[in-house]
């Protein structure tokens, strides 16, 4: 698994806060070294996931990466936050991911909330219908953080997704260092509650589950 710092969201509820707001302060590898460590591991590793932070803001340094994976016989998956939508765009139409699985973050409104900035959600949609024409295998998945997703919410997102072939409620767990402290205190959704969201969204989409629950 490749983890690229910096992200364009500053969600509140991020454990990844080091990696999105001081990727600096971590340790690092040249692509070239990373090139090198996979082709000593060739017949072992044949496919590499490429996570953050969130992937799309590199630009043309990701799609340089992703190329030298491809022409190294690697499958590649993508995680990704969707905002990026052009260069996602360009990713899909040169066939550089096997497989994209983006976070569907909540409902259109409550969506800048949830990514501690405001947002042009119009770019979300974008992304979302962009990964289900693509032809390329996906997931949705969403991350039940109370308080930002609620069963209101669920319904929007289930439109939001409809058709999708795979969508995913994951169960949020408060494990620190969170971008904001004060979610490292919020109680996860019950188990019953996450079966009522499940039993919501299973209309829309072709399959779908709980993961973490
Ligand atoms: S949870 Fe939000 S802030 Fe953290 S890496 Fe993902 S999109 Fe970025």
């Amino acid at each position: 698994m490749l983890f690229l710092g910096g992200c364009n969201f500053r969600c509140p509820f991020c454990q990844n806060a080091d990696l999105v707001l001081r990727p600096e302060s971590l340790p690092g590898l040249h692509i070239d070294e990373v090139m090198r460590s996979l082709e000593k591991k060739k017949g072992f590793v044949d496919g590499v996931s490429i996570t953050g932070g969130e992937p799309l803001i590199h630009g043309e340094a990701l799609l340089s990466l992703m190329r030298r994976l491809r022409e190294a016989g690697l499958a590649v998956k993508l995680d990704t936050n969707g905002y990026e939508v052009e260069l996602l765009r360009e990713v899909l139409a040169a066939g550089l991911a096997d497989y994209v699985a983006m976070d569907v973050k909540t409902s259109l409104a409550g969506y800048s909330r949830a990514a501690g900035k405001a947002l042009d959600t119009r770019r979300i949609e974008q992304a979302i219908r962009l990964i289900m024409d693509s032809g390329v295998q996906y997931e949705f998945r969403t991350t039940c953080v109370p308080g930002i997703v609620e069963e209101s919410d669920i319904h929007e997102i289930a439109a939001l997704v409809s058709g999708a072939k795979h969508y995913y409620l994951q169960q949020f767990r408060p494990n620190g260092p969170m971008i904001d402290a004060e979610y490292e205190a919020v109680r996860p959704h019950d188990a019953a509650t996450l079966g009522r969201f499940l039993s919501l969204v299973s209309p829309s989409v072709q399959t779908c589950g709980l993961r973490g629950a």
